[in-house]
């Protein structure tokens, strides 16, 4: 018989729990049975004595067991999806996807929102005027046959024990766990009826994981957990010091994909598009090395057949397919502008991403709280990169507003974000390191 206080003791004691006792809880608290208090207990435990590889495995089974598996027995193409642990002005997924479509794997991607100075991809595909994140499964299916590829949010469907779970770790102080975010992501994405996955596993300033250390650990614990369900699982450990491209906020986001997916590849946000979408061509054997797999991935832009997915998803989704030619003039737009400029030469030596995503969040564009509204038109556009030399007078970023009572607070993050110096640096690699299963 469960009694759920003898394993909320044994995990605080630091012993291993069985698969039945993780199993039974997960189930028992999925089900009502279990309250909150006693599940906040056991990952308070967990946070603080830690699982073993088996323990997280078996709590990713019994969390994804919660609920359904996606059927994509009808899709004709290798299924995979892409996953990041979110960043600042991370839009990967709106070109990744797209791309990956048009090299032939086929792409059901389940995304979430923003909280805290993260970005979602839902809300950034929401300020597409008409742009529906709610598909049922059906749906999504259908658009992923026709399309190549989906950009939904979650349904209560599948692995409903996350929702629940993820919800109680905002509040209990327990998100920061290596066994609890890899079940949380992975019980996700082993619901998706994926041949194969790859994981964006962001390091530094802006992401959760600040160390390489505990990002690497993470990235080996999602890789292991994919093995042992006989799902081939790549991690890239990419860096987040600062912004990924050059707009934070969410129709700018979009612009910016907009751009990128017409041909404007430069930077470490193509440079991170291109190894991940090069790791789904390989890792599903559409490609028959990272260097084929790259070539596939530029031929797949510059043919502009990633910009026809795109469009093509948008308008299966709902959304205005006219963005894709006329971003600027069909996208929410903010009612002030305002380019700031250097106030003398130099050397840009850091964006700090935690600061500009700040910035953002206090104009609007980011949640506190997961029923916060936002804003989709505000953001920083035009932002300067690492490396760059600027001279006196030319714009370092423009903030898009759309209220001036909060503009001084972000001008004032803003200004703590962008450091001038005197001599250029090469910027350090986006891409640390690769994680291929073995
Ligand atoms: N993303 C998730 O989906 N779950 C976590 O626990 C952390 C990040």
């Amino acid at each position: 018989m469960l009694i759920p206080q003898w394993i909320i003791e044994k995990k605080r004691d630091g012993l291993a729990l069985s698969r039945e006792e993780i199993r039974d809880f997960i189930h028992g608290y999925n089900r009502g049975d279990i309250p909150d208090y006693q599940m906040a207990a056991l990952a308070m435990a967990v946070f603080l004595r830690d699982m073993t590889f088996e323990e997280t495995a078996w709590l990713t089974e019994a969390m994804m067991d919660t609920g359904e598996k996606l059927d994509t027995s009808s899709i004709d193409a290798p299924v995979c999806d892409k996953h990041s642990t979110g960043g600042i002005g991370d839009k990967v997924s709106l070109i990744l996807g797209p791309l990956a479509a048009a090299c032939g794997v086929a792409v059901p991607m389940i995304s979430g929102r923003g909280l805290g100075i993260t970005g979602g991809t839902l809300d950034k595909l929401e300020s597409i005027p008409g742009y529906r994140t709610d598909l049922s499964e059906t749906e999504m299916i259908q658009v992923v046959r026709d399309v190549g590829c989906c950009i939904v949010g979650q349904t209560a469907r599948l692995a409903p024990a996350d929702k629940k779970l993820y919800a109680l770790r905002d509040v209990t102080g327990t998100v920061p766990s290596i066994p609890l975010i890899t079940a949380s992501i992975m019980c996700k994405k082993m619901s998706e009826g994926l041949d194969a996955l790859v994981l964006d596993v962001k390091v530094g300033r802006g992401a959760f994981m600040k160390d390489l250390d505990r990002a690497r650990e993470l990235a080996r614990a999602m890789v292991r957990v994919g093995e042992r369900m006989h799902t081939p699982v790549a991690a890239l450990l990419t860096r987040m010091d600062a912004p990924l491209g050059r707009c934070v906020g969410n129709a700018l986001e979009v612009r910016e994909s907009v751009d990128m997916l017409r041909g404007q590849t430069e930077g470490p946000l193509w440079e991170v598009t291109r190894e991940l979408t090069a790791a789904m061509l390989t890792l599903t054997q559409r490609a028959p090395d990272p260097d084929a797999a790259r070539e596939q991935v530029d031929e797949a832009l510059r043919s502009c057949r990633a910009l026809e997915v795109f469009r093509k998803m948008v308008t299966a989704q709902g959304g205005d397919p006219a963005v894709c030619d006329h971003p600027r003039d069909l996208l929410p737009a903010a009612s002030r502008i305002e380019e700031v400029r250097a106030e003398r030469d130099g050397v840009v030596t850091d964006v700090d991403a935690d600061a500009v995503g700040r910035a953002v969040l206090v104009l609007g564009g980011g949640r506190t709280r997961s029923e916060d509204e936002i804003d989709p038109a505000v953001g920083v556009s035009d932002l300067v990169r690492t490396g760059e030399t600027i001279s006196k007078g030319e714009p370092l970023y423009r903030l898009h507003m759309n209220d001036a009572g909060r503009a001084a607070e972000a001008r004032k993050l803003m200004d703590t974000a962008i450091t001038l110096g005197h001599t250029a640096s090469s910027p350090a690699p986006i891409v640390i390191e690769r994680m291929f299963p073995s």
